[in-house]
């Protein structure tokens, strides 16, 4: 069976000049839950608009369902529903009639639509409201709009660019339910988060998008075993030998008089104190060298080219 979708060697340089993707390969699984995850800027939005065909590609190719975009278009178009970042219906347009159009655009008509649409205005709480135009709706029932409108034609792929990006608690928590339900159900869905706990909580596969570069492309289950450890700069009340080790522990020196620990998922700090001790350290203050994310991130990229800039995560993590 073809891969949901297989994407080879694909670059986008925009007139500005800005090198948004710098020829990436990915490949996802049909029934997948796929999450693109990565900073503001990596990418994200470019990859998913080449895919959903808003974006001309400068170089490389991809593959939706088997069906090439440069040489069947139309069946590769067929087989996904996109949900863009901003909302982009008529808002005048009442609801009922936003999702009869958009199956118009596959050639299917309004009696033949009929059946989808209900199904989708009642799964996604829009059923009563199906004679209002998009403008009365509110901001959480837009959204579930753009879902419902992206999946009338039936895609066997889904894709859904920073779907909670600005959304409440509630309502994020309502959409992974409704996401995870028809994952279940056969859809493959790929969506874009710069939110680890997204990625983490919906999806099984995840590739990391840095700077127009694919970092990493893993399981969840892989991804979190790297994230099952975290670095502690431990700060000693004086200056440390570049030798200093502690054992039992992956540690290095951090500075004149700091060292760095890393501390695996259930093990205590207690054992470093003490060692440190028989040494004759005092410690003077411990910290986290970093959160999650970040720690993820600089975990990732240490040794792949160039490195995570700091202030753009930070951005990020607050
Ligand atoms: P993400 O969705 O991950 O936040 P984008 O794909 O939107 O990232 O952007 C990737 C890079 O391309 C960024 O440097 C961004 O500023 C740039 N970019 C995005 N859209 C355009 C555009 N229309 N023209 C020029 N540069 C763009
Ligand atoms: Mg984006």
């Amino acid at each position: 069976m073809s891969k949901a979708l297989e994407i080879t060697g694909l670059s986008k340089r925009y007139a500005s000049g800005v090198e948004a993707l710098k020829g990436i390969d990915l490949s996802v699984e049909n029934g997948d839950f796929f999450a693109l995850l990565g900073p503001n800027g990596a990418g994200k939005s470019t990859t998913l608009g080449i895919v959903s065909s808003l974006i001309n590609k400068t170089k490389g190719s991809v593959r939706i369902l088997g069906h090439d975009l440069d040489t069947e278009r139309d069946k590769a178009k067929r087989s996904l529903g996109v949900v863009p970042q901003e909302f982009n219906f008529s808002v005048f347009e009442k609801v009922e009639d936003i999702l009869v159009t958009q199956a118009g655009f596959y050639g299917i008509t309004a009696a033949e639509a009929r059946p989808a649409v209900e199904h989708y205005l009642k799964e996604l709480g829009l059923w009563e409201k199906r004679r209002e135009q998009a403008r009365n709706l509110s901001g959480g029932m837009k959204r579930r709009l753009m879902i419902a409108r992206a999946l009338v034609h039936d895609p066997g792929l889904l894709i859904l660019d920073e779907p909670t990006a600005g959304v409440d608690i509630e309502l994020r928590r309502s959409m992974w339910d409704f996401l995870t339900r028809i994952n279940k159900a056969g859809k493959t869905i790929i969506l874009t988060t710069h939110y680890l706990e997204e990625a983490e909580a919906l999806c099984r596969n995840i590739a990391i998008i840095d700077r127009g570069s694919i970092v990493k492309n893993t399981s969840k289950k892989e991804l979190l075993s790297q994230l099952r450890k975290q670095t502690f700069v431990i700060d000693l009340d004086q200056a440390v030998d570049e030798g200093l080790q502690v054992s039992g522990f992956e540690s290095r020196v951090g500075g004149p008089d700091s060292l760095e620990v890393d501390i695996l998922q259930g093990e205590s700090l207690n054992g470093v104190f003490e060692q440190l001790r028989q040494k004759g350290l005092n410690v003077v203050g411990v910290r986290p060298k970093a959160n999650r994310l970040e720690e993820l991130f600089i975990e990732l990229v240490r040794g792949a080219s160039g490195g995570v800039s700091k202030p753009a995560l930070q951005k990020e993590v607050e």
